[in-house]
């Protein structure tokens, strides 16, 4: 998909925009996901136990949140970091909606997973590293659940769509893109946010499309400000890592918001998120310009 896209997608007609007025919504009760409105799904990086859930997921909540993350299963780049604990960690997510009312998010990492985790989860989320694991993408196509398909650290946004097309194609037409932050040269963040991937994912496809500032940014202090990016390019919602104490997380601590900073940071994106009800962005048409960029 070069920057003069020319309309032509048949390698993700599925989710692709073709009439002006469809896109995709996701309801998960009475939450509505691609409707204009900004949900906020936050939580610690991993499940690690019942006490940091449960004080996490009623902090989150009581601060705006509609829906629960955390990692049962953590696909760790290395093999002596914190792996999950499992079904356990599902347990407990179950637990914490119960008490909470909170919608779960939380990662799959194998198709011989998927449906113990559907058993848990309201949303299925496909990690970086897994956007292109083609059998997952098939399993989650048979799966009678929302997924939140992350993009790839090192993919274009026309491989994230056609993995998307993959699980639409296989039956599941529910999903939702999140732009987590791409691998370039630049170090001084984690990874580097692609904000103009929102506008551009948006104009080209009906599907809602969120914003994960935590592993975008890798850093605490850098957050906050990504996340008022998001609201200013009419994303539709985040996806954002908190902890009790995040010093003492087992993994991604440096990135997560205590819970001040987290009720900090919803409260601050309020303005920005009223301006943008009042002056909603058209979304830009990309169209054929000819020639090369
Ligand atoms: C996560 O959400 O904790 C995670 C592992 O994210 P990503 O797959 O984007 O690295
Ligand atoms: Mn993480």
């Amino acid at each position: 998909m070069n920057p003069h896209w020319n309309g032509q997608f048949s390698c993700f007609d599925l989710v692709a925009r073709n009439d002006e007025q469809f896109r995709t919504l996701i309801r998960i009760r009475d939450i509505v996901i691609g409707d204009g409105h900004f949900v906020v799904m936050a939580g610690p990086c991993a499940v690690e136990s019942e006490l940091q859930l449960m004080r996490t997921a009623e902090a989150v909540a009581s601060a705006g949140a509609r829906i629960l993350r955390g990692g049962a299963f953590k696909p760790r780049s290395s093999p002596y970091s914190f792996q999950g604990l499992g079904l356990e960690g599902l347990k407990l997510l179950a637990k914490a909606r119960a008490a909470t009312g909170l919608a779960i998010v939380t990662e799959v990492m194998s198709p011989e997973d998927a449906p113990q985790v559907a058993e848990y989860a309201d949303i299925m989320q496909v990690g970086t590293r897994s956007m292109q694991n083609y059998a997952l993408l098939e399993a989650l196509g048979r799966c009678p659940r929302p997924v939140l398909l992350k993009r790839g650290m090192t993919c274009r946004l026309e491989e994230l769509l056609e993995s998307a097309q993959v699980i639409a194609l296989n039956g599941n037409p529910e999903i939702i893109l999140c732009e987590r932050g791409i691998r370039t040269f630049e170090i001084a963040t984690r990874n580097t946010l692609d904000i103009a991937a929102v506008p551009v994912l948006k104009a080209v496809s009906h599907l809602p499309v969120i914003v994960d500032p935590s592993h975008a940014a890798g850093l605490q202090a850098l957050v906050p400000v990504l996340a008022r990016a998001a609201v200013a390019v009419e994303a539709d919602g985040l996806l954002v890592e908190v902890h009790p104490c995040p010093e003492k997380a087992l993994s991604d601590g440096i990135q997560s918001l205590t819970f001040d900073q987290f009720r900090s940071m919803m409260q601050d994106l309020q303005p920005y998120l009223a301006l943008r009800a009042k002056h909603p962005e058209p979304l830009p048409e990309l169209v054929y310009a000819g020639g090369s960029a």
